[in-house]
């Protein structure tokens, strides 16, 4: 079959929940990707903030294969070895206590809502509690974090939500404030804000709901499934607020392609889910978790954080150049490899005239262009990106 049929015959039988672009990738090598007719593209998305190492790293792959050949899925009835060392280096790198995998992100925000009423249900007894979360979030698709999402066309056909969750603006204490009261048993919010338009919460607006989180006993999740990771210069994104949330969660690059994700908590938190309050069968299989060992033990061989507080901070005056550059882009905001363009022109017109051009870029929300590039990208990718930009908006502007 050639490209054309290919994307015919997946339209015929996939669920149309995407308006696929219209190229057929194959194969994928460091930071390019490859169509089936062979076109290669530099690929500034990384499949949306996941595979951190690029494509088709030896390394990686060698260590999933090997565990292939051990062993795949045992179910959580057991232990086994990958998911023990995952388990302890991801809660060292991210300071907590405990984790429990799941297989999407999504379904570590469900866990983290669970966890959060659980504890808050250990306290009083009571099962009314309140989660306050942000407009313009984004935490998944499944009904609990879909319910936290304050994107109203991502809800409305799919109410009822779960109930009792209020939405506050992001980055605006005073409206969080006003929305506490004896029932709030969680704030929920992302550190740096993804799909809603890449905004980075403020040190203020961090520190003022820690602050509101400890007065009153209320739980502090952060959700880091797109920020953490490394993406923005340490592992997760809050380590640069001087705060520490109650729980986290994670997935997106934490297993660099195979679906796996966690929430995290301190032992405080964690210790109010028992045996049978939750669990999955697949979660953090032998096979994800090795992944995920291997991610770690890489971060570090790779020096991978320095490359991006290096080649961050430069992929960022370039940005800034083009804001000054051109009329069609107004703004720039970021942090590390997660960066976005605010442009006047729509912004699906650039992305697919990006891929006309062998580049892959995405969007969030319907004005940004979003950069989350794989983390081992160089000054030199990042020139030859510009480049392509600038023809594109030349022939925009
Ligand atoms: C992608 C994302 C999710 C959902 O993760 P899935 O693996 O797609 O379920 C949740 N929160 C944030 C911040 C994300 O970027």
């Amino acid at each position: 079959m050639n490209a054309q049929e290919y994307m015919e015959e997946a339209d015929k039988h996939l669920l149309h929940t995407y308006n696929r672009y219209k190229i057929v990738l194959e194969k994928g090598d460091g930071v390019y990707l490859y169509d089936i007719n062979g076109k290669k593209y530099l690929d500034m998305a990384a499949g949306i903030a996941v595979f951190a190492f690029g494509y088709n790293n030896k390394e990686y792959n060698d260590a999933l294969k090997s565990q292939i050949d051990k062993l795949i899925h045992t179910s959580n009835l057991y232990y086994n070895v990958p998911a023990t060392e995952a388990a302890s280096k991801l809660t060292k790198a991210a300071g907590m206590d405990r984790v429990f995998f799941t297989n999407s992100g999504a379904e570590a925000i469900e866990g983290a809502i669970k966890l959060a009423r659980k504890y808050a249900f250990n306290k009083d007894g009571s099962n009314d509690h309140e989660i306050i979360a942000m407009n313009h979030s984004f935490h998944g698709r499944t009904m609990g974090a879909l319910s936290v999402t304050g994107n109203p066309k991502y809800q409305e056909a799919f109410k009822p939500m779960i109930g009792n969750v209020r939405f506050a603006d992001f980055n605006d204490l005073d409206s969080v404030k006003s929305l506490v009261n004896e029932k709030t048993c969680a704030i929920i919010f992302e550190a740096v804000q993804g799909e809603g338009g890449i905004y980075p919460a403020t040190n203020e607006f961090m520190d003022g709901v820690k602050k509101i989180c400890e007065e009153n006993d209320i739980l502090l999740i952060l959700d880091e499934i797109q920020c953490g990771m490394g993406r923005t210069g340490t592992m997760f994104a809050y380590q640069q607020y001087g705060i520490e949330p109650d729980i986290v969660t994670s997935a997106k690059a934490l297993g660099c392609g195979v679906p796996v994700g966690a929430f995290m908590a301190k032992e405080k938190v964690a210790s109010a889910m028992v045996p049978g309050d939750h669990g999955s069968t697949y979660g953090g299989n032998p096979f994800v978790t090795a992944a995920v060992n291997k991610v770690f033990d890489m971060f570090e061989s790779m020096n991978i954080l320095e490359n991006v507080n290096t080649v961050s901070e430069y992929l960022s005056e370039e940005l800034d150049k083009l804001v000054a550059d051109y009329d069609i882009i107004t703004a720039h905001r970021g942090k590390g490899f997660m960066q976005g363009l605010v442009v006047t022109t729509p912004v699906n017109d650039i992305v697919v005239k990006a891929l006309e051009k062998g580049l892959i870029v995405i969007s969030a929300g319907k004005d940004v262009l979003r950069f989350v590039p794989p983390l081992i990208i160089s000054k030199e990718n990042v020139d030859e990106m510009i480049e392509i930009l600038r023809s594109i908006l030349d022939d925009i502007s």
